[in-house]
């Protein structure tokens, strides 16, 4: 159940009502200060028991680590299977918080509260958790659905530009592989949304968990399709080592699967241009920071999860809003577009 409301932490009754007496807030380092501490006081207010537990934030500390560190800690504290797990924060907490509760006692109530853009249009629909390990990204998690997913864009007003550009990519995506008209409207609105607290904005995010909660109902055949512009956008994060963020790499991906469509006479041209437009719109860079290595690249992508074979594959789009399969694309068009990429994208 996915709840779009504002001020949702100045009603603390209506984030846990129903769900028991004991919960657990998890959180991250830079979250739990700004917003954390203010929950677990409201609660304990109330006449229920709450526990705050936090980890230092960003990527590298989503592992079975911090994981196994949450759940000493909840266990020292007593805590058993009638608590509720309410996760408070970005991609990293929601997917860190999501698997824990999924095992913890066997599985235990979750209420998601996203507090980064990515969080609330992408990590927190569709029930995926998990961690990273060395070897690759949320490579050991679960499918475990919230009991409530609680969306407030007031949480946007403390999160930096850099961090919104990273979900301004995935609802552009969200048009791209689902919805014209929503495409249309971030060609339409662009510099009013990127004030956190427009309504156009809330509006907005509404509409792309809509349209990312349509595609995940739709079954694995087609869930694939929000892995438009992934392809190539992990395997630029991965060889530049996380130099580019998550939404500029899936941003310059999107660009290169787009060019894909077009060498393989799908995508009109015109439409490539209003894609680049649009990501340029919401302050994407659109720049390599080094000439790529054509091979190098190549090589990681035949190493991706969707690779059938030792053959990529890319999720290509015929037009805005109308996505084809995920298909295999032979080699010599995959390097064009690649090529195309390091003319076009990098200034060295
Ligand atoms: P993502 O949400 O992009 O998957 P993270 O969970 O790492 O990734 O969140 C991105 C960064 O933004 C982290 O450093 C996190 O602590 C921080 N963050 C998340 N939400 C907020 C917020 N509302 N205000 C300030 N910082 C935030
Ligand atoms: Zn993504």
């Amino acid at each position: 159940m996915i709840i779009i409301r504002q001020n949702i932490l100045k009603d603390p009754k209506s984030i846990i009502t129903g769900l028991g007496s004991k919960f657990a807030i998890i959180s991250d380092e830079n979250v739990s200060p700004i917003y954390g501490q203010a929950l677990l006081k409201d609660l304990s207010k109330l006449d229920v028991e709450a526990f705050l537990f936090s980890f230092p934030s960003g990527e590298i500390y989503k592992t079975r680590a911090t994981k196994e560190r949450l759940e000493d800690q909840m266990l020292e504290a007593g805590l058993g299977p009638d608590t509720c797990v309410i996760a408070l924060g970005g991609g990293v907490v929601t997917d860190m918080a999501g698997f824990l509760a999924a095992t913890y006692c066997r599985g235990i109530p979750l209420v998601l509260i996203p507090t980064s853009l990515l969080a609330m249009v992408d990590a927190s629909i569709g029930g995926k958790n998990g961690v990273d390990h060395p070897l690759g990204k949320n490579l050991i998690g679960s499918l475990y659905e919230p009991d409530k997913i609680l969306i407030d864009a007031g949480f946007l007003k403390s999160l930096p530009l850099h961090e919104l550009r990273n979900g301004f990519v995935e609802m552009i995506k969200h048009g791209i592989v689902g919805d014209q008209r929503y495409f249309e409207s971030l060609e339409k609105y662009p510099s009013g949304l990127l004030s956190a607290d427009s309504p156009l904005l809330e509006r907005m995010i509404a509409q792309s968990c809509r349209i990312k909660s349509q595609i995940v109902q739709q079954g694995t055949g087609k869930r694939h399709l929000l892995n438009f512009g992934h392809t190539v956008g992990h395997a630029l994060e991965n060889l530049t080592q996380y130099e580019l963020s998550h939404g500029e790499a899936v941003a310059i991906g999107m660009l290169v699967e787009s060019q894909m469509a077009v060498n393989l006479g799908h995508l009109k041209p015109s439409s490539l241009d209003r894609i680049k437009a649009v990501l340029a719109k919401y302050t994407l860079p659109l720049k390599l920071p080094s000439e790529i290595s054509i091979d190098a690249l190549l090589n990681i992508m035949i190493l991706d999860k969707k690779s059938i074979n030792s053959r990529p594959r890319f999720v290509l789009i015929n037009e805005i809003g109308s996505p084809l399969n995920c298909r295999h694309v032979e080699e010599p068009v995959i390097k064009n577009a690649l090529q195309w990429m390091n003319d076009a994208l990098c200034s060295h």
